[in-house]
């Protein structure tokens, strides 16, 4: 049996990083039949993302990009050309996802003045270094709701094609904004009425984004307006869901209105994004629809304030932010307590410093302080966003015939939630990412 190649620890990261490059073939299609490489994980707990008990001393045999077979040692054979992995006594979880980022992420004040000349070279540069760090943090699949000029259609192929490195990317190309509405910004393109928004969502589907967005409400990025008004017109919500649902297309809905939700969920929305002032009528409805919530709740509470005092955010933006906090902290925990479809996404980078670990981690955390169990808060990082896009079939969990997307921290998350600010170890489709396990 082959050992692993020990990767050292932290500040030796590129070295073990090339490492693993070089043994998965870097270069090389991924999935071509050559790349299937056989790597067993030993000496773990997997999570059971059901409830029940975990599977001890777990082995998880890996060919190629995917999960083989998984059991506890004695039931799973290690094959003796296969690389060995021992995590010795880690709690092994499915990657985290995280449905709505921004990679090209530009926010009011000094940020978005120092980014007012990016070229587009230089936009889809920075969201490539984004997806990288974003990987690196434990993030192995995102949902990108809105990014300028393609760069994320961009990036996605060039991550699928190995000529990048980044989590699985589902994208909606650029937000569909109207005339005035949430997004105004100069140089933005509007949309207005059913038959402009139509042709718009159908340009995005063709580019290759398998979701569209909307920005149904106002926002509190966009200076001026109440954040719940509903600013689009039913008509215009109708027509754009159902020109996207013909492709096959889901629809995301920027939303901090209960009225423009109401709409919404009644055209058939996939996703309501932020829902800052959700009302319980609201949540229930969205409960019957089987709609889907991305609460982005680390926008608007305290651990965030330092990230926007470090990006020089107008104190327009602050009151904005500020102004929300409360209701979006009662509508996640109303939305919890009535069962509604929840993934977890953060409105920041997945990777973001926040209070001490990322932005992902702590938007889970807060997930259990407004009423989930760990274990929800893990489902909603995992099993749930897959679900909501349908790919629960590749991703969410560890399973056989699943992409081997497999993190490990010390502790059990679903006994506490923080584990999670200490990840040790990242794969993403079978190749390490990321490895600081003492051993
Ligand atoms: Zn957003």
């Amino acid at each position: 049996m082959m050992r692993y190649t020990r990767c050292g620890p932290i500040g030796k990261l590129a070295l073990c990083f090339g490492a693993v490059l070089a043994l998965a073939g870097f270069g090389s299609t991924p999935g071509a039949a050559e790349s299937l490489e056989r790597l067993a994980i030993v000496g773990g707990s997997v999570v059971d993302l059901d409830g029940g008990a975990p599977l001890e001393d777990a082995v998880i045999l890996i060919e190629g990009e995917r999960i083989a077979a998984i059991g506890a040692a004695g039931d799973v054979a290690v094959p003796p050309d296969a690389e060995v992995i021992d995590v010795d006594g880690a709690w092994l979880i499915p990657g985290l996802m995280n449905m709505h980022v921004h990679l090209g992420l530009k926010l009011p004040g000094k940020m978005a003045f120092a980014l007012a000349k990016e070229t587009e070279g230089e936009l889809t540069l920075r969201m490539s270094h984004s997806a990288r760090l974003s990987l690196e943090s434990g993030v192995t699949t995102i949902r990108l709701p809105g990014d300028d000029r393609h760069g994320d259609i961009a990036l996605k192929k060039a991550i699928a094609k190995g000529e990048a490195h980044g989590p699985r990317i589902f994208s909606a190309g650029e937000s569909l904004v109207i005339t005035g509405g949430h997004g105004s910004e100069a140089g933005v393109v509007y949309y207005d009425g059913p038959d402009e928004l139509i042709k718009a969502a159908r340009r995005e589907i063709s580019a290759g984004a398998s979701w569209v967005k909307i920005l149904i409400s106002g926002g509190i990025a966009t200076d001026g307006g109440g954040i719940a008004e509903a600013l689009m017109t039913p008509a215009e919500i109708g027509a754009v869901i159902d020109a996207a649902h013909r492709f096959g297309a889901k629809v995301a809905a920027h939303s901090g209105s209960p009225q423009a939700t109401i709409v919404a969920v009644d055209a058939g929305v996939d996703s309501i994004e932020h829902g800052y002032f959700l009302d319980r009528p609201t949540l229930r409805k969205m409960k019957r629809a089987g709609t889907w919530l991305v609460p982005t709740i680390v926008v608007s509470q305290p651990a965030t304030a330092p990230f926007f005092e470090r990006i020089g955010s107008p104190q327009w933006y602050l009151d904005r932010r500020d102004s929300v906090g409360k209701e979006h902290w009662k509508a996640l925990q109303m939305a919890i307590e009535e069962g509604v479809n929840i993934a977890l996404g953060t409105d920041q980078l997945p990777h973001e410093p926040n209070d001490g670990t990322t932005a992902t981690v702590r938007e889970a955390q807060y997930y259990v302080e407004a009423g989930m169990t760990p274990l929800e808060a893990l489902r909603a990082a995992t099993i749930e966003p897959a679900r909501m896009l349908e790919a629960d079939q590749d991703i969410g969990s560890l399973e056989v015939g699943k992409y081997a997307d497999i993190l490990a921290v010390p502790e059990d998350p679903t006994e506490d939630i923080k584990a999670l600010r200490d990840i040790r170890f990242v794969m993403k489709g079978g190749r390490v990412y990321r490895d600081e396990l003492d051993r």
